[in-house]
């Protein structure tokens, strides 16, 4: 097939693999880059993807990448793509070799960056969560509190009560506003305002430790990480992005196009609300828009 394909993907987990799927179906020479760092990859098992509830992580990228390479005209590259330019109908991708493609989409997902407290790492995906749709059934009922990582982050108190009633809030030193006090306080939750500062895992609950000695156990702690593009493609492409909640995420249409002209993106990429279901519902939405470009510009 050589190194001159149709489309390049940047990145092959959920909304890759869901790109590549749509033009490989479409008979198109498609390249996926993946360097195997998929965003749940912390996490023993993903949940709410229909027909893989409850898969590893890994088992679901592997069933996507079998679906894939069941097409002739799809290839996988287990490289990282580390320099992107050119346009509209030729750009060049630098990653194992040099690739040409006439459209690229971008769909490397995000890194998350979590909050600077010893001990709260390794926990990352396994008691320190973030989605409690994403694993939140798992752990219901049980000791849970909720670290504030910024002034706008107490969203999981009122999120979380339909899955626990035994809850405590962790200011972690930001102020929390009085309403969002009077809150807690009518629904029986304690609120710790001040910093964290270390957590102990001590087997099944974990200890807070707050700036005073204070000790409190939970088992379960949610937060919101601040999250950026895992790479700088989107920068090398002068992509325009925009502000989310927990950070800066890549501007698309309802097709899925940048601002980039031949550039598309898909899943949590150019998506302030993540999940494996919608990248996978973007990456196919990317996949047939760059291929309807395709047609269009009678490439
Ligand atoms: C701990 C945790 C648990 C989660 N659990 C769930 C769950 O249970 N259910 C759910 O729906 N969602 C879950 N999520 C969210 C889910 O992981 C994401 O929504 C989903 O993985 C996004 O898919 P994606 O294809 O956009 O990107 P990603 O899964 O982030 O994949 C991007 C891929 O691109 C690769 N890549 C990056 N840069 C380059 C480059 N320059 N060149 C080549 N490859 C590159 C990466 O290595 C990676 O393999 C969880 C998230 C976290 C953090």
């Amino acid at each position: 097939m050589g190194n001159d394909m149709d489309v390049a993907i940047v990145g092959g987990s959920f909304a890759g693999l869901a790109a590549g799927l749509m033009l490989a179906r479409a008979r198109r020479r498609v390249v996926v880059f993946d360097e195997g760092q998929t965003r749940n990859r912390f996490a023993d098992a993903g949940h709410g993807f229909l027909g893989m509830d409850g898969l590893a992580p890994a088992e679901m990228q592997r069933r996507g990448q079998a679906d894939l390479l069941a097409y002739p005209t799809a290839r996988i590259i287990g490289s990282r793509v580390t320099a992107i330019a050119g346009q509209d109908g030729r750009f060049t991708l630098e990653a194992d070799a040099e690739w040409l493609a006439k459209k690229v989409i971008l769909a490397h997902g995000m890194r998350d960056i979590l909050p600077d407290i010893p001990g709260l790492e390794p926990g990352w995906g396994k008691w320190a969560l973030q989605c409690p749709y994403c694993h939140g059934y798992e752990v219901a009922d049980q000791p849970t509190g909720i670290l504030m990582t910024s002034p706008a982050a107490p969203h999981h108190l009122t999120m979380l009560r339909d899955w626990t009633d035994d809850l405590a809030l962790f200011c972690n030193g930001h102020p929390l506003p009085d309403e969002l006090r009077a809150k807690a306080a009518g629904w029986g939750i304690p609120v710790h305002d001040l910093p964290v500062v270390a957590i102990r895992d001590d087997g099944p609950s974990r200890t807070i430790l707050l700036a005073d000695g204070q000790e409190v156990r939970r088992s379960v702690l949610y937060l919101m990480s601040r999250s950026e593009p895992s790479c700088d493609l989107p920068a090398q492409l002068d992509c325009r992005t925009e502000d989310g909640m927990t950070g800066p995420f890549v501007s698309v249409d309802m097709m899925q196009n940048t601002s980039v002209p031949g550039v598309f993106a898909a899943g949590d990429l150019c998506r302030p609300m993540y999940g494996a279901l919608f990248a996978a519902a973007d990456g196919a939405r990317a996949g047939t828009a760059a291929h309807h470009a395709l047609l269009f510009s009678g490439a």
